[in-house]
């Protein structure tokens, strides 16, 4: 039997966690947005600014070789994590945002013509939405639409049908950052690829909550962001068949990505580099590969099973609430819990919680056409990770019965 995680002890590495906010004991529950980060990950960016760094790939000096190393041994270490076949098929990138541009500007602006199809969700983050929009507007292609169910789930009886011969690629999120929705992803994957088209899976609020494995999922493209796994800010990867990135062209020029420039022309490294002109973010991605040492030190699964406790815990406190909606589905979920209330703008329900200490988000979360969906101006919502307690979630139910009052 595996050891029991002794998450108090794991809490300690956060000391952020023993703030005041407004003279309250902070509770940090706005981790969908951002994630705390480790003493293990402020060391490793540390170590590397004292005694490592230098530019990276054109040094012939020690340090440099030191800091390409340390860079390039981070892209092994992102690849191990994802399951990809090979370091070569991970572009590091500033996060999810920037990967799914990548996809979209050097893949889509490569392969896609007028009249093919981008299939998306009613779900997706504005990240996942708005640069398949720019690529349409360029190529003459068009967007199609898996419709969400009231429920949070997507209407996935209509997938088969919205998957015609037109269209090319297939690109979801993983887990809803409003809805909390987790998307059978190997499922979608295996009903795309059967239609014969491409997917790409925004992982950006399951890579850091979840065992995740692009072979078994069967995913051809996988976007993520560091910062929302207990990396800096700034970096995140980008996982692409071998098969596929090979075919893609650059999408930025400019050093480190070229093998020979005349003033006419340039020839293109092989994939990885071909996608990461100029100096890269050496320190974030050394960031990274600690953040992602640190997670599997305690473990994804178990990491999993905290977080989806601490979910249905409060599901469970914030329902018999007055005037409480949760939004999305009632069973399994992501660590996130979107509620709205009767009488109380979203807006306006997370300053009152801001007032009482705990940091909840409220908007639209990137979601617009989502909130559109179910009639919201947005919503407001928890996220939960590994360092958060079942008493901070009492206490947020504490601050949110309050509200009720305030507001009723
Ligand atoms: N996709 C989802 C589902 C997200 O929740 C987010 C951020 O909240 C993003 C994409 C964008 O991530 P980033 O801002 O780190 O690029």
């Amino acid at each position: 039997m595996p050891a029991k995680t002794d998450w108090a002890r794991i809490r300690d590495d956060f000391p952020i966690l023993q703030e005041c906010a407004h003279g309250q004991p902070l509770i940090y529950f706005d981790n969908a947005a951002t994630t705390q980060k480790p003493p293990a990950v402020l060391d490793a960016l540390r170590r590397y600014y004292e005694h490592d760094n230098a530019n990276v790939h054109r040094g012939l000096h020690e340090l440099s070789t030191r800091a390409t190393e340390a860079y390039e041994g981070a892209r092994e270490r992102v690849a191990e994590y994802v399951g990809a076949a090979s370091a070569s098929e991970i572009v590091f990138t500033r996060g999810t945002t920037e990967s799914i541009n990548l996809v979209a500007q050097s893949w889509g602006g490569g392969f896609l013509h007028r009249g093919d199809v981008i299939l998306l969700t009613e779900m997706e983050h504005h990240s996942n939405l708005v640069p398949w929009q720019l690529i349409a507007a360029r190529t003459g292609a068009r967007l199609r639409f898996v419709p969400v169910n009231d429920d949070g789930t997507l209407a996935l009886d209509q997938l088969d049908a919205l998957l015609t011969g037109e269209v090319k690629l297939f690109a979801f999120t993983h887990v809803s950052n409003s809805l909390g929705t987790i998307n059978p992803a190997r499922e979608l994957c295996a009903r795309a690829r059967a239609a014969g088209v491409l997917t790409l899976l925004d992982a950006a609020q399951s890579a850091g909550h979840m065992p995740l494995d692009v072979r078994q999922i069967g995913c051809d493209f996988l976007a993520f962001s560091g910062h929302k796994m207990c990396g800096p800010t700034g970096i995140g990867a980008l996982y692409a068949r071998s098969e596929i990135l090979e075919q893609m062209p650059p999408w930025h020029g400019g050093g480190e990505m070229i093998t020979s420039v005349t003033l006419e022309q340039s020839s293109y490294k092989k994939p990885p580099h071909r996608f990461e002109a100029g100096t890269p973010n050496i320190a974030g991605a050394i960031g990274l590969a600690a953040a992602i040492e640190y997670i599997e030190g305690i473990g994804r699964e178990a990491i999993f099973q905290h977080d989806s406790q601490l979910t249905s815990y409060a599901m469970q406190c914030l329902a018999d609430i007055p005037g409480m909606r949760l939004l999305g589905p009632a069973g399994e979920r992501g660590a996130i819990v979107g509620f709205v209330r009767e009488n109380a703008h979203p807006h306006d329900l997370t300053t009152f919680a801001d007032q009482h200490g705990l940091a909840l988000r409220g908007g639209h979360h990137c979601n617009q056409p989502l909130m559109r969906r179910f009639g919201l101006p947005g919503s407001t919502r928890a996220s939960f990770y590994f360092y958060n307690t079942r008493e901070e979630v009492e206490r947020m139910a504490d601050i949110l019965r309050k509200a009720a009052r305030f507001f009723a």
